[in-house]
């Protein structure tokens, strides 16, 4: 395990430990860190920012691109590390987590130096003889704060991006995945990651990670988690003026047409609703489905529903992580099942096993009013609803308050887009699901209660920058025709100028230019005498 390489006098130490939520077996025991250890991983933060700010894209570049073998290279061990502390399978975890993370890397190590080197732009013809640019300066020291559901790549996206553009992290792992944020950690410094550049801070969010968010000394956010949580670190952004990039809830939906392959759409479903036992923020929550098709699809998702059975092995649903997120789940069935709901489909013998165990379930005749309709379920139980027209069920869509991504399944590309496009969402999934969170150049984020900016690809690494503009006067002139002394009747030539580049019509556009032509050299005389 990567050690912290901040010294804590003995006498303080205090301890969390983590139990496997598949197993219940203790996987790792961690110090809390308090506000005093927050305060000094800050300073020396702020200090490593000194020399990490200066390294080159070459030297950043190859530590990402050492980290994406390294992590690759140990690829099932990692995963089973992963899932010894979030209950998931190794399935899961080498595709979600090991697979995006290991990309990423590749990715921004791939083209950092591309997508930070400053950019030149045309200046403007009013005041010419200019060189015009804008470079990317890393901000600082960004505060990571990252969830227990994916809890490798969703610590690794922010942490290799920030670091990719010259800034010093502190990371705030959940502090049920602790392990998860050390092992970024030490693939990084294994890569030649100077240590401090990224410090881990372990210990519960109530008590690190507020530490975290109210300290003065950070220059930016990035928080993953749930939408109440999410509230309450922007408002401390703002209280210090800084960025906050938010990665918040969603309830995203699967619109399937009546013109859709239901083979793939049914599989996709499958996917997108129960891997990760639900667990996903851009997990289908609601199925809506054209009702000329809904009997069949019914019939052809049900069918796989009953084939998944929760368990370790390949193909299994693995355990949920949080008894919290497990009690919602719980809620939203029973309130569902009271309310008039039905169960369609389920995969093991009953709904909730002992532990943290919990069978897919596909519900029907779903209302409104009910909370797996609205609220974010976070777990295996999915509600499909048959929709008359695609106005209803886009509307339905948008009056979530969640805006994170959805999915569309029909063979008709022209109709998806038009559904994609009235759908207000960040991301858009056309006969696919989940996929926008794993293409590493495509921007992720939500709007609404979904979340606040964007990253991954080029502009999210962007946004771990500050943006400085330069201009470049190297012409040997001692001083410009509006500078003091100002050049007599420049407001006059100024007129003329605004006609000669504005005025519509090349009549109206001459007669400035050959005004503004009179005017030049008599004022430039005027100024000389
Ligand atoms: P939480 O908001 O409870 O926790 C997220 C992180 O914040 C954890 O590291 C937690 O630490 C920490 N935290 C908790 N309280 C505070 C606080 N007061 N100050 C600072 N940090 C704090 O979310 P969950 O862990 O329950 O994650 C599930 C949620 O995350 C779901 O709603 C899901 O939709 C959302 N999510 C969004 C994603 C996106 O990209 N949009 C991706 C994945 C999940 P600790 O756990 O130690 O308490």
């Amino acid at each position: 395990m990567t050690e912290s390489i901040l010294e804590r006098a003995p006498e303080k130490e205090r301890f969390f430990t983590i139990k496997n939520p598949a197993t219940g077996e203790e996987v790792g025991r961690y110090p809390v860190m308090d506000r005093e250890d927050v305060d000094r991983a800050v300073t020396l933060a702020r200090d490593t920012f000194k020399t990490w700010s200066g390294s080159s894209f070459e030297q950043r570049s190859r530590i990402l691109l050492k980290a994406s073998s390294i992590l690759g290279e140990n690829a099932g061990k990692y995963a089973d590390e992963i899932a010894a502390e979030n209950g998931k399978t190794r399935t899961d975890a080498l595709l979600a987590e090991v697979y995006t993370a290991a990309g990423l890397m590749k990715y921004y190590g791939k083209h950092v130096e591309a997508f930070l080197k400053p950019v030149r732009v045309p200046g403007i013809i009013a005041l010419p003889l200019r060189k015009c640019y804008y470079k990317f300066e890393p901000k600082g020291v960004v505060g990571v704060i990252s969830p227990w559901n994916y809890p490798l790549t969703l610590s690794n996206g922010p942490v290799i991006s920030a670091i990719a553009a010259g800034n010093t992290v502190l990371l705030k792992p959940s502090s049920q995945t602790t392990r998860c944020g050390l092992i970024v950690q030490e693939i990084l410094e294994k890569a030649g990651l100077p240590p401090g550049v990224l410090q881990v801070l372990t210990g519960p969010g109530s008590l690190t990670g507020q530490a975290l968010i109210e300290h003065e000394g950070l220059d930016m956010l990035a928080f993953t988690g749930s939408t109440e949580t999410g509230k309450e670190v922007y408002l401390q952004a703002a209280e210090h003026l800084i960025p906050a990039i938010m990665e918040l809830g969603g309830k995203d939906v699967c619109i399937v047409t009546k013109n859709a392959d239901l083979d793939r759409a049914a599989r996709g479903a499958s996917w997108g609703c129960f891997t990760n036992t639900g667990q996903t923020c851009i997990a289908n929550e609601i199925i809506l489905v054209d009702k000329e098709v809904y009997e069949p699809f019914v019939q052809k998702l049900s069918e796989l529903v009953r084939k998944m059975k929760p368990g370790k092995e390949v193909g299994c649903l693995g355990s949920m992580t949080m008894n919290s997120q497990l009690e919602i789940v719980r809620r939203h069935l029973e309130d569902a099942l009271e309310k008039g709901a039905k169960i369609i489909a389920q995969g093991g013998e009953s709904t909730f096993q002992e532990g943290l165990w919990c069978s897919p379930v596909l519900l029907g005749d779903v209302t409104p009013d009910m909370a797996v309709m609205r609220e974010e379920t976070f777990g295996p139980v999915k509600p499909i609803v048959p929709y008359d027209t695609l106005d209803e069920a886009i509307e339905l869509a948008n009056s979530l308050e969640y805006g994170l991504s959805g999915s569309v399944f029909s063979r008709d590309l022209e109709e998806a887009r038009r559904i994609a496009d009235r759908l207000k969402t960040g991301s858009v999934n056309i006969n696919d699901v989940l996929m926008t969170f794993a293409v590493p150049s495509l921007p992720f984020g939500g709007v609404k209660n979904s979340g606040v900016g964007y990253y991954h690809g080029k502009l999210g690494l962007i946004a771990f920058t500050d943006i400085k503009s330069i201009t470049e006067y190297r012409i040997p002139i001692k001083g410009e025709i509006h500078w003091f002394p100002m050049w007599p009747d420049v407001d006059l030539i100024f007129e003329d100028l605004n006609m000669v580049l504005f005025a519509d019509g090349i009549a109206k556009r001459c007669k400035g230019l050959l005004s503004m032509l009179r005017r030049v050299p008599l004022s430039l005389l005027r100024l000389k005498r």
